[in-house]
């Protein structure tokens, strides 16, 4: 502990650190928070990262804001970098979920509290609390708008089946089986009844995974399944969890002449009111996100890091969803909000972007 004090102390004369001059170890505020990022090729963790950052400094906390470029041996060394540097609280969203035990046994040893954002942390027992979205609620979100826009609930017309294929998230995301298994809960018995068909018979969860949800992945998977159980058949519908994957789905239907009056593009979701994805809603190419505010994340993530730093009383939602492996994991889950080009308009009214943007 004494080594961890001196450390905590050296912090505070860090060149990483941004944000107030103090440090005070002992009463919390002035500390130097450490924050682990899985990658800042998409823009909802930049987006995470600065909200963090500006929150945690506002509360008047330092940061230490890094980044592991989806390697999961970077954001091991960066994590036990800011152990070293006696962070006094480090908050990970995990590249690989089970891969941290090791440096989380060493972050406990130094007396440093965990917060797994977003991501929850599998397999270790050093995980304090847990700040995230509904992750199930999202999948529940996906396919209905699914089943809603392929009119799957109405009695059977002359229409017949109607077709999808599955995509999920990385393997190694703890996130990636709850939005699967939040989806396939409502498409389950369209499947079943066969008014849904995947031609592919990809039904399975580890035969839809897309490692570290990249788009270039998905997009090569698509153009397999197309070419492979299509021919002139067409696709109806695609579950995408995340809008960086639906960016490569759509490029891989355009590519086989989707797109067009006469074969207009399937129903495709995604996940995080991106951008570029948001746009392609609103031009018709993308139909659906989930739009996870990650200001209220973060400020949550931040209201839980200064009550523990402070000894206070950590407000949790949930206490009985999010087992690890090790332990039941107290949690707070925010509600996430489905978007089509019906209502992308919330994401102006609620400033997350400006109407300019949109245009
Ligand atoms: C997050 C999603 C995100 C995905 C890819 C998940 O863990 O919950 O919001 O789309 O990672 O970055």
């Amino acid at each position: 502990a004494s080594a961890a004090l001196l450390a905590a102390s050296l912090a505070g004369c860090g060149q990483e650190a941004r944000g107030g001059s103090r440090y005070e170890p002992d009463t919390g505020k002035g500390a130097t928070v450490g924050l682990a990022l899985p990658t800042k090729a998409s823009e909802r963790w930049m987006a995470d990262g600065e909200n963090m950052a500006e929150q945690f400094e506002k509360a008047g906390y330092r940061t230490d804001l890094q980044y592991g470029d989806d390697k999961v041996e970077n954001q091991i060394a960066q994590i036990e970098n800011m152990i070293t540097k006696g962070r006094s609280l480090l908050v990970i969203a995990a590249i690989d979920g089970s891969a941290l035990t090791e440096v989380l046994r060493r972050a406990h040893d130094a007396g440093i509290p965990v917060i797994s954002y977003d991501r929850l942390i599998l397999g270790s027992k050093y995980v304090d609390y847990y700040a995230s979205f509904d992750n199930e609620r999202v999948g529940r979100l996906q396919a209905r708008y699914i089943v809603g826009k392929l009119r799957l609930g109405r009695p059977t017309g002359r229409g017949g089946a109607r077709t999808i294929e599955l995509f999920a998230g990385s393997p190694d995301d703890n996130n990636t089986r709850y939005f699967w298994n939040g989806a396939m809960k409502v498409l389950r018995p369209h499947l079943d009844s066969g008014r849904l068909v995947v031609r592919s018979g990809q039904t399975r969860l580890g035969q839809a995974t897309t490692l570290r949800w990249d788009g270039g992945t998905a997009q090569k998977r698509m153009d397999d399944l197309l070419s492979k159980n299509y021919g002139s058949a067409r696709v109806d519908a695609v579950l995408s969890p995340y809008d960086g994957i639906s960016v490569g789905v759509i490029s891989a239907l355009k590519s086989a002449g989707y797109g067009t009056r006469s074969r207009p593009l399937p129903v495709i979701t995604g996940q995080d009111a991106e951008l570029a994805s948001v746009k392609s809603i609103i031009r018709g190419e993308q139909t659906q996100t989930v739009f996870k505010d990650t200001r209220a994340l973060a400020a949550r993530t931040v209201a839980m890091g200064d009550a523990l730093l402070n000894d206070k009383k950590v407000t949790v939602n949930n206490t009985t969803d999010y087992d690890n492996g090790a332990k039941t994991v107290p949690a707070y889950l925010l509600d996430p909000v489905s978007v089509d080009r019906s209502n992308t308009r919330l994401l102006v009214d609620e400033g997350y972007f400006t109407a300019g943007q949109l245009r």
